[in-house]
């Protein structure tokens, strides 16, 4: 009698748990169809993977298209600003930059300066711009280009940059009409340091042919063009990643131009495509493991297909839900035994 109590207590006791689990994770995941998300705590969800989709995010990220070789805890949380999530994605990042070769080559240094270079500010975006040129870099790009231009706009911290032969007046003025003026208007102040390959006199002369006010960051104030030397050192560290051939840089760059773009920057807090454009771009990864938004695009046309499926999610079986709640808490197990261990 005693016996058979006991035996009812705990089995209450067990339906009591796995309900308090199964309303908790009811919170924290959504199952559409056949695609489980995963509600992060600002409730935007993320779509949950495999281990497979889960290799090929990491492998894109670091390395793909707009990948920037960043570290571990710098790619875990891209992945889920790009809207995926797997329980243990931290961890997979680590042990992912810790493989790749090229990160070893370049001696990735993580400590990236904690950002009190970005001390100069800017009323609007696209009205001040620091310039600065990389080079001469050798060897020559296969198209004989030594020198790259760089300019960041203050504001939104979004870079410009394009590769020439020569650091010359003509050049110069070029890449200032083509690049800046015809992009983003007229900028009100050029900023430029006094680096030994870049002339600033001919800096002053082609601001004064736009009527552009230029001001030289040093020698009174070095800092104040950190965010373009910030900007360089990344780019550059982009590029020489990205490379495969020595002589293919060239080719590299508008890609560098891209990864730089849309990765978050300490000294906003976001991206700067994110703060030119106001959404993020779409990235290579989203198209082949379809993210939340690509999906919902989607759907858009197809009405009646989005009505079934909206129905279906409001009609998730209690054993679907189960089975999620079984995985995910031998997720959580694990994460709790590793924890200890
Ligand atoms: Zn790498």
């Amino acid at each position: 009698m005693v016996n058979l109590f006991h035996d009812m207590m705990h089995r209450d006791i067990e339906v009591y748990v796995d309900d308090m689990i199964a309303k908790r994770l009811a919170c924290d995941y959504v199952l559409d169809g056949d695609i489980l998300y995963k509600r992060r705590k600002d409730q935007v969800l993320l779509r949950c993977v495999d281990a497979v989709e889960a290799k090929l995010i990491l492998e894109e990220v670091h390395e793909g298209v707009c990948g920037t070789h960043a570290n571990g805890f710098t790619m875990a949380r891209q992945i889920m600003r790009f809207g995926y999530y797997w329980a243990i994605m931290e961890g997979d990042c680590i042990n992912y930059t810790k493989k790749c070769h090229k990160c070893q080559i370049y001696g990735e240094k993580i400590n990236i300066p904690p950002s009190p270079l970005h001390v100069m500010t800017s009323p609007w975006p696209f009205s001040m711009w620091g310039m600065d040129v990389i080079g001469p870099i050798s060897p020559k790009a296969s198209n004989g280009h030594r020198f790259i231009f760089v300019v960041i706009d203050y504001f939104t911290k979004w870079v410009e940059a394009a590769s020439y032969a020569n650091v010359t007046k003509s050049a110069m003025s070029r890449f200032l009409k083509k690049e800046i003026i015809c992009r983003y208007g007229m900028p009100e102040k050029i900023i430029s340091d006094n680096a030994l390959n870049l002339n600033n006199k001919t800096i002053a002369e082609v601001c004064d042919q736009f009527k552009i006010k230029h001001h030289n960051s040093s020698p009174y104030r070095p800092k104040m063009n950190g965010a373009v030397e910030a900007a360089n050192k990344n780019i550059k560290k982009i590029v020489g990643k990205m490379t495969e051939t020595y002589r293919d840089w060239h080719e590299k760059l508008p890609f560098a131009l891209l990864a730089y773009r849309t990765s978050v920057r300490t000294s906003t807090g976001a991206t700067p495509f994110s703060l030119v454009y106001g959404m993020e771009a779409v990235l290579p990864i989203e198209v082949k493991i379809l993210s939340l938004r690509i999906l919902m695009e989607i759907r858009l046309d197809e009405a009646e297909w989005v009505q079934s499926r909206y129905d279906q999610l409001n009609l998730i079986g209690e054993k679907k839900l189960r089975a999620i709640r079984h995985q995910m808490y031998q997720k959580r197990m694990m994460r709790a035994y590793d924890k200890k261990v």
